[in-house]
């Protein structure tokens, strides 16, 4: 769960909070990267399950609260696993949880055993199974959209994706590349270097087709993006005809404001 802090004194006061707290926040802001899970979805697992996320209520102090740093380093898209694998380890009431994260492109699960309360050690089978089967569903569970995905090496990283949110992450690497191949110059020195305009262009192509992808349900959990637009961008006819100027103002102003909607 991160909530954005502007200033220093800012970030600490957020680490003295609770995680149902910087939950709060995060809900009431509404801002949040793509990769983060929804802070109502934190917030309703959070209700739902206190005795397992028993951690999240906790004042940290130093090292005392290791749920208070990242609780919940996963995103939407595994919201619905999580939730039926909650529902399963409360069958035990000593167990606490105190991170659930992505790692490998599968969900780990980082618990203690409460000793001072008393359990059934038949429980033990039940618990194993449930980590087992969430882990393994998550590996074919896309993490953005909780659609069916692959599990794959992505960049440096290894992540499950489905088709259409693997071309939002191709989406999100192109408008960096338009910004690192922009920097240092300005209107003049591109338009004077039609190699650098013709790599935007086929940069706008890519864009074209991974707009093209996107499901209904997609687009609509994206909504601030202009979807047709971009998809414009799809044929290289209408590319070839876009003027230096307006293929300027695109790459360095409004792929800039695409490349931060899809953190
Ligand atoms: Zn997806």
């Amino acid at each position: 769960m991160k909530v954005a802090g502007s200033t220093y004194d800012e970030l600490v006061a957020l680490r003295s909070k609770t995680v149902f707290e910087r939950a709060k926040l995060a809900a009431a802001s509404g801002d949040r990267s793509r990769l983060d899970m929804t802070a109502a979805h934190v917030l309703s697992l959070l209700e739902r399950f206190p005795a397992l996320y028993r951690e999240a209520w906790v004042t940290p102090s130093n090292k005392a609260s290791r749920f208070a740093c990242d609780g919940f380093e996963i995103s939407d898209g595994w919201a619905g696993l999580v939730d039926r694998l909650s529902a399963r380890l409360s069958a035990d009431p000593s167990c606490h949880v105190w991170q659930l994260k992505e790692k490998f492109g599968r969900l780990a699960v980082y618990f203690d055993d409460d000793e001072s309360v008393p359990r059934d050690p038949r429980l033990d089978a039940e618990m194993e199974t449930a980590l087992d089967e969430a882990a393994d569903e998550s590996m074919r569970t896309c993490e953005v959209c909780g659609e069916p995905g692959t599990r794959d090496k992505r960049g440096y990283l290894v992540g499950v994706r489905c088709g259409p949110c693997e071309q939002l992450d191709e989406i999100s690497a192109t408008c960096k590349s338009i910004a690192e191949r922009l920097e240092g110059m300005d209107l003049a020195a591109f338009a004077a270097s039609e190699f650098v305009q013709d790599a935007i262009r086929m940069e706008l192509l890519c864009l074209g087709h991974a707009a093209a992808c996107q499901p209904p349900a997609s687009r609509a959990r994206l909504p601030g993006i202009g979807w047709e637009r971009l998809e414009q961008f799809k044929e290289a006819r209408a590319i070839k005809g876009i003027p230096v100027e307006e293929l300027w103002r695109f790459a360095s102003e409004e792929a800039l404001v695409l490349g931060r909607k899809l953190r």
